[in-house]
């Protein structure tokens, strides 16, 4: 089982990044590292960087400085984050942890970029009311897909990188974004209602598939329209294929298949550029519970055949609970992908150490292939003790 440590470029000082990754390498025993490529948030605090522990930063800006050559001919290119300056953090962190023997990834948020959208909202997902959701991209846009094509095959072939983690791959939802404010509560059937996407690209290609997509976009409309007023049966309703598919006479269903054609065809085109032509791995952001994919556009089937390795995440998950989940992925992933999961030794996910050691152990039970803790600098030093037992239980 491999034990990867993911972290962000910002926990680390330039002239101590060497020293701490050979003591992450040699004395806590870790095998890899990922880097977070773009930044989450407005406002990192990182308690135990080492140096500056705020750090105020573009949402969705990266912590790269693009090679401009890659996106020559395309409107867009990721944006450097303000807090690289001259540098190229990424750069000099990736070829230090290479240097200290260990695997290197690069985590990579796909359509969830608050920034691109803002300054280009004929990317993003236009919703049934025809409001445009600037933070989300969507999948089926040639831009965003060329775009994100090409930053992959920046990373790769620019950065000494093992693996490519992709997140946020598909149709994500308004609630994506964190620090949304409203007066209703959006639960997951209003979120899926609202971030449905009918822009130009979607329907065209659905027009070019003869669907009716003006009959399923009207339906939403009404259905949200009559939401604003009060909550309505199908908003408040489980979010089950069953019921979704079956909308609208079956116009609902071919729209659903479309939408995972569209980022299914997206996954491979990433495949082909990471691993066909330069033989680094792809893991892809799951879920626990693997047939919910389809709420965002991921096919079971393609992701199968298409990832080396499929992570999901245990945040906010009873250790009890997480086996049950960790069987249901491999009953339907098999064994041709590999089980990551996410462990968060956080107090914000978990209750304390003896919850975090169980999910531990639940990962080592199930025979899942690899383990990546997430946090560094932004976790309280007490909880560095946590993943030195975890590592010491994993690797026993
Ligand atoms: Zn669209």
């Amino acid at each position: 089982m491999k034990i990867v440590q993911r972290v962000f470029i910002w926990d680390f000082a330039p002239e101590k990044i060497s020293l701490t990754l050979h003591r992450l390498r040699n004395e806590w025993g870790l095998d890899g590292i990922s880097f977070v490529v773009s930044n989450p948030s407005k406002l990192l605090f990182l308690p135990n960087a080492e140096h500056g522990r705020f750090r105020y930063a573009d949402e969705g800006a990266v912590c790269f400085h693009p090679e401009k050559s890659w996106y020559a001919d395309l409107p867009i290119m990721p944006i450097a984050s303000e807090i690289c300056g001259a540098h190229n953090p990424l750069k000099e962190a990736s070829e230090q942890a290479k240097a200290a023997g260990l695997r290197v990834s690069a985590v990579v948020s796909c359509c969830y970029n608050p920034l691109l959208g803002k300054r280009h909202p004929e990317l993003t997902v236009q919703n049934a009311l025809g409001d445009r959701i600037l933070h989300l991209l969507c999948p089926a846009n040639p831009i965003v897909r060329e775009f994100l094509v090409r930053m992959v095959g920046d990373l790769v072939t620019n950065y000494p990188l093992d693996a490519i983690e992709l997140e946020d791959l598909g149709y994500l939802t308004l609630t994506r974004l964190k620090d949304l404010v409203t007066d209703l509560k959006i639960p997951p059937a209003t979120d899926h209602m609202l971030s449905r996407c009918f822009c130009e690209h979607c329907c065209r290609v659905a027009a070019e598939l003869n669907i009716e997509i003006e009959r399923v976009r009207f339906f939403l409309q009404n259905e949200l329209e009559q939401f604003f007023i009060a909550p309505t049966e199908l908003s408040q309703s489980t979010l089950d294929w069953d019921v979704w598919q079956g909308l609208v006479e079956g116009e609902a269903r071919k729209v659903l298949h479309m939408r995972m054609d569209i980022v299914s065809s997206l996954l491979a085109l990433l495949v082909e550029e990471i691993a066909h032509k330069h033989d680094k791995r792809v893991h892809v952001e799951g879920r626990l519970l693997p047939a919910s994919l389809w709420q965002i556009g991921i096919d079971r089937q393609r992701l199968r055949e298409l990832a080396d390795a499929i992570e999901v995440d245990a945040k906010e998950v009873t250790p009890d609970r997480l086996p049950p989940y960790l069987l249901l992925n491999r009953q339907v992933f098999g064994d041709q992908v590999e089980l990551w999961v996410r462990l968060h030794p956080s107090e914000r996910f978990i209750p304390n150490k003896h919850a975090f050691l169980a999910q531990v152990r639940a990962c080592k039970e199930q025979k899942v292939d690899g383990v990546v803790i997430v946090g560094y600098g932004s976790l309280r030093r007490q909880n560095w003790n946590w993943i030195l037992e975890a590592i010491t239980l994993l690797k026993s």
